[in-house]
């Protein structure tokens, strides 16, 4: 007899001996039938979640067809293999240290629900699982079941909504911020533009011409933050992302400097969206000046466009994105890129890693802001030393851009004809100066600070034109003056805003067809706004 054939009559004879062992415990009903082994054999392998078996020195012994879905292995792979092949490193003497504290102490540390751990895929990418441990008993030998879920996509969505929330929270503070910031703005440029209509000195006006650049400049920075906090008031057009880019291009290569080469690498097909232009400008322009600052030694910046269909497979591989055509801008720069736990936050607002005075962290954080309200969506890839690459994506509109109207009707005459108007305005520094203005300019006005006020005055006058502004103490000046104008078609209205918040109204507002004036409002916007409104042009 050879060592073989040994071999096999030991292995026959215990084979026989498990099969006695096997009806006698079916006998005694501690083993399932048949027929209990056909329904656990179904659910087993249906179930969506993985089911893994392992005996006590950590061999699998069996693998169920979720767990060959989620791990990527086939079950004949696996089978036989020690469990820490489907776990990174350093979870492998945690794991064998669970077993054996359990095997000498008898206690579970790791039975139980939903212990998140890591896994391992068979391609070696970790994913994150939620993971069951039970144990069972056969023949007198422990063994343990691992029941795994795979929870990447839950884990991607928890982190979106976290930023989402984040972003939000920040964006009402700075967006609150920035409203009070503009009435001061605004009151600042009332007193200024009074000066400079009070004053023939030559120098005197120079340098009030400066301190009115500078609110304009300060107005423009706290209007990045209104747009961030999505309380900016946006006016769309539609019209053609290439040509847009074409004409902006040689105000970016001034801006960006001769050592970066501009390459702009079009669509010949139309990219028709509809955005506001300037906006988009800001959009651009931000990515355009973070990327010079990423090449101090110059480089390739490339600004693409192509039109591209967004599927299911798109939204679940990058976990953004919803189903349809859109417009695709790519802006690929050859700079120093960015580490991980950078680009984490780039969308923050105020985060930066550059030196003070160079850096405002606001750029990306507006750029964010304004592609939501585009209903789009911005991707970004970046490596250390290998570039970085941003992906705007905007609906696309399929049709050739409408001519655009015009937006920019003539000035008028702007001086009253001691026409009557009704000023609702809660801030009374700003209230006093729009009063002064309008008085001097041939109006008549009655003041309030609130909407019970303004009820009152209006009852008790005749009135051409309601100049309102929109958030007031005691309600929403749109709600009084449209309801006013239900009674008083006649009656002209004007709002006075910092910022249009609250969708529903602004809807209401926008669609009653009034003119509305952003604060800071400058004093002959602000006299040709009240003049045009009153001719009804
Ligand atoms: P700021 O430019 O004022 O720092 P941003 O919001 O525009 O603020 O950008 C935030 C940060 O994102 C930058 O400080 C920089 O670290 C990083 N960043 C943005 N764009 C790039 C880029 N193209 N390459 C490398 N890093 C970038
Ligand atoms: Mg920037």
């Amino acid at each position: 007899m050879t060592a073989d054939d040994l071999d096999s009559r030991e292995l026959l004879n215990e084979v026989r001996a498990l099969r006695s062992e096997l009806s006698q415990l079916r006998r005694d009903g501690v083993c399932a039938s048949d027929a209990d082994d056909h329904r656990y054999r179904a659910v087993v392998d249906n179930v969506v979640d993985g089911i893994i078996t392992i005996a006590q020195d950590g061999r699998i012994e069996s693998f169920n067809p979720a767990a060959a879905r989620i791990f990527g292995y086939e079950p004949e792979e696996v089978i036989g293999r020690n469990v820490n092949a489907l776990m990174p490193e350093p979870y492998h003497d945690e794991h064998a240290g669970y077993i054996d504290s359990y095997l000498q102490t008898g206690r579970a540390h790791i039975i139980g629900i939903g212990r998140e751990v890591t896994g391992r895929r068979k391609d070696g990418t970790e994913f994150p699982m939620d993971l069951a441990v039970g144990e069972f008993v056969v023949a007198g030998r422990t063994k343990f079941t691992g029941v795994v879920r795979d929870i990447t996509r839950r884990k991607q969505l928890e982190e979106q909504l976290l930023q989402a929330q984040k972003m939000e929270s920040v964006g009402q503070l700075a967006g609150g911020v920035a409203h009070d910031f503009n009435n001061q703005l605004g009151i600042i440029l009332f007193d200024v533009d009074m000066l400079l209509a009070a004053t023939d000195d030559e120098a005197t006006r120079g340098d009030l011409q400066k301190i009115r650049k500078t609110v304009l400049r300060a107005a423009d920075l706290t209007r990045q933050l209104l747009v961030f906090s999505r309380r900016q008031r946006m006016e769309p057009q539609i019209l053609d992302l290439n040509q847009h880019l074409v004409e902006l291009r040689k105000m970016m290569t001034r801006l960006l400097g001769e050592d970066v080469d501009i390459r702009l690498e079009l669509t010949d097909d139309p990219c028709t969206i509809e955005a506001d232009p300037g906006n988009l400008d800001q959009v651009l322009i931000n990515l355009c000046v973070n990327a010079r600052d990423a090449m101090p030694e110059g480089g390739i910046l490339r600004i693409a466009t192509d039109n591209v269909l967004i599927d299911e497979t798109y939204i679940r591989e990058h976990s953004c994105g919803v189903p349809g055509h859109y417009c695709r801008l790519t802006v690929t720069d050859e700079g120093h890129g960015m580490e991980e736990s950078v680009r984490a936050r780039i969308f923050e607002p105020f985060f930066t890693t550059k030196d003070t005075g160079k850096g405002t962290g606001l750029g990306l954080s507006v750029v964010y802001g304004i592609i939501e309200t585009h209903k789009g969506w911005i991707t970004v890839d970046s490596k250390p030393d290998l570039g970085t690459r941003f992906q705007i994506f905007l609906p696309a509109l399929g049709d050739a851009p409408d001519a655009d109207p015009d937006r920019h009707p003539a000035a008028s005459t702007a001086q009253g004809r001691g026409e009557a108007i009704l000023l609702i305005e809660d801030d009374s520094e700003l209230r006093q100066r729009l009063v002064r203005i309008l008085t001097t300019s041939g109006y008549r006005v009655s003041e309030c600070a609130d909407l019970a006020g303004a009820r009152r005055v209006f009852g008790q006058g005749v009135f051409d034109l309601v100049l309102s502004d929109v958030v007031l103490p005691d309600g929403r000046g749109p709600d009084f003056c449209l309801d006013l104008l239900d009674t008083h078609p006649e009656l002209h209205v004007i709002f006075l805003t910092g910022y249009s918040d609250g969708r529903g109204n602004s809807d209401r507002m926008e669609q009653s067809g009034c003119p509305v004036l952003r604060k800071p409002v400058g004093v002959a916007e602000l006299l040709e706004q009240v003049r045009r409104t009153l001719d009804g042009s």
